[in-house]
């Protein structure tokens, strides 16, 4: 009898005990014995934060509290979830297999700025019902893109726009504000957007303008006209009434480096003006680019080495390996025998004068990557075969070997055709110079990546979507010390908060959402390569979104705790 009751007892207490353990507590989530990097540049502190629902609702001493889950932060780093101020990423977020973001997540980044370079759809409603129907792992703030608006009215017509089509491009501008989006970007390099004048554009960002929106630039030119392009985003920002922003910020070619810290004057300038204008920039000296040549298209816009267009047995060939019923091993097959042709075709006199042509020239419908960017702006990056060339700039390995380096190209193509480069090289130094103004923000540049399984062969590219946040961390903060980790959180985190006007995100403190990185400080790598630019970032202990665990321990659980941010709804 006595031994019965014993039993009930305890199989009482234990219900009562485990309800405890998984439902009271004072707080949903306590963060004990953290070091505390709150978002502000301020230094760090040792301190505990308390969580209910999606929110901080205390943060300082709180020993003896209790909650539902606790996470000892001992020995890490306690910051604001990362915004990302330039990412591409709603190509994955809207699709199954890459919303998860897990490239972004897993590096301690909750927010994710969509919508870049032109790009964005203005149905941001839709795309709210969309992302949050299927689940997003991150949160996102989404810009409507102008070169979306301009083609959506004008398709890709060189020209000016009616007043009609100006009003009709406001409208939709107008519309999309309304439904939430943050502001507009532009990619004023990139067809509809590169067509339209600097008028044109301040008038469709002054809609902008009356929301308190952002207007973002992948400026008109990243080369040898940074200054010049820089001084337009600067006349829209001040002209039209909204925050300007240069996105991507750099100078891609050797030879114009030197204007890029007079570009970051400029922008000092401008702000001592009282115009409100900042940038963002991915932390690699190396943009993002391609194979050497492209076989199947003969020339990307950037592809450095391409024949002319109408150039036999070229075309021809081209033609049959477009042919979609080819088998992987034909097409390998026809590649190659590409590549004897052209080697057949560069030992002929006349022929590798016209390759010449078609490489440095091109034709002025279709101006060559080498007319557009110049050999200082080509960066090999991933080579198999000739890797001592790694990491050296085209022009540079021709002064060095005192070739021509049309020759040198010549060479790399026929015993490499899938060595890869990077199109725009910039200036570590320089890259520096910029980190230390206080309105320079970091990005990525980035995408959502599927994600990864064991079975995934290491592919090139460029490494920033994986890495950039875990990057900063790691070179410039631990390696380098160009940044404290204060300034660096801080750059990440409430600086471009503090853009996009965002209320409640970007920092730790009492009322704000809880988005939240625990990184040890010490250890946080970036693991992507340009020979291998799929490879998860790591350490990066927790991360909270929403005040929502999705990554604890370093391991994502699946949860997909993101929303799409509105604007409107901005509290
Ligand atoms: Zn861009």
């Amino acid at each position: 009898m006595f031994k019965r009751w014993l039993i009930i007892i305890s199989a009482i207490a234990i219900t009562m005990f485990s309800l405890a353990g998984c439902k009271s507590g004072e707080f949903d989530i306590l963060i004990k014995n953290g070091t505390i990097v709150d978002g502000s540049g301020n230094p760090s502190f040792s301190g505990d934060i308390g969580i209910t629902g999606d929110t901080i609702v205390e943060i300082g001493d709180l020993s003896g509290r209790t909650a539902a889950k606790v996470i000892d932060a001992k020995g890490l780093a306690v910051s604001p979830g990362f915004i990302d101020m330039h990412t591409h990423c709603d190509g994955g977020l809207g699709r199954p297999g890459a919303n998860a973001n897990l490239n972004y997540l897993i590096q301690g980044t909750t927010t994710v700025v969509t919508g870049n370079c032109g790009d964005g759809t203005f149905k941001v409603a839709e795309t709210k019902e969309k992302w949050e129907k299927q689940g997003i792992g991150t949160n996102a703030a989404h810009l409507v893109g102008f070169g979306t608006v301009r083609g959506s009215v004008m398709g890709r017509e060189q020209r000016e726009p009616t007043p009609e089509e100006l009003d009709k491009m406001k409208e939709i501008v107008r519309q999309a504000m309304e439904e939430g989006a943050w502001g507009m970007s532009s990619g004023l390099e990139y067809v509809p957007g590169r067509f339209a004048s600097t008028e044109e554009i301040i008038e469709v960002a002054k809609v902008v303008g009356e929301f308190g929106g952002i207007y973002t630039s992948h400026q008109r030119n990243e080369f040898d006209g940074t200054l010049e392009a820089t001084k337009e985003t600067i006349r829209i920002a001040e002209e039209a009434g909204v925050r300007g922003n240069t996105a991507h910020f750099k100078v891609c070619r050797k030879d114009y480096w030197e204007t890029f810290k007079e570009t970051v004057d400029l922008i000092n300038e401008a702000r001592e003006r009282g115009i409100s204008v900042t940038a963002d920039m991915y932390p690699y000296d190396r943009a993002g680019g391609g194979r050497i040549i492209s076989v199947t298209r003969n020339a990307g816009l950037w592809t450095p080495f391409r024949v002319p267009e109408d150039m036999e047995p070229f075309a021809e060939m081209r033609k049959k390996m477009r042919d979609k019923t080819l088998s992987d091993a034909d097409q390998e097959k026809l590649k190659e025998q590409y590549i004897d042709e052209l080697a057949k075709a560069l030992s002929d006199k006349s022929k590798r004068e016209q390759i010449k042509q078609a490489v440095l020239v091109g034709t002025p419908e279709k101006p060559s990557g080498i007319a557009l960017v110049g050999w200082d702006g080509y960066g090999i990056e991933a080579s198999k075969k000739n890797t001592d060339l790694n990491g050296k700039i085209l022009s540079d390995i021709a002064l060095e070997q005192n070739r021509d380096a049309f020759d040198l190209a010549a060479e790399l193509v026929i015993d490499e055709p899938d060595m890869w480069l990077a199109v725009g090289v910039m200036s570590d130094e320089d890259m520096k110079y910029a980190m230390k103004q206080d309105w320079l923000m970091f990005s990525s540049d980035g995408d959502a990546s599927p994600i990864l399984k064991e079975t995934d062969t290491p592919r090139i590219g460029h490494p920033r979507a994986f890495s950039s946040q875990a990057r900063v961390l790691r070179k410039y903060v631990r390696e380098d010390k160009v940044l404290t980790l204060e300034n660096a959180v801080r750059m990440m985190t409430s600086l471009p908060a503090d853009l996009l006007q965002m209320k409640s995100r970007g920092l730790l403190k009492k009322g704000y959402k809880a988005d939240i990185a625990i990184f040890d400080p010490d250890t946080i790598k970036d693991n992507a390569t340009f020979a291998d630019a799929r490879q998860y970032s790591t350490g990066t202990e927790y991360v909270i979104v929403n005040g929502k665990i999705s990554i604890e321990n370093g391991e994502y659980d699946g949860a997909l705790n993101g929303k799409l941010l509105l604007s409107t709804e901005n509290k």
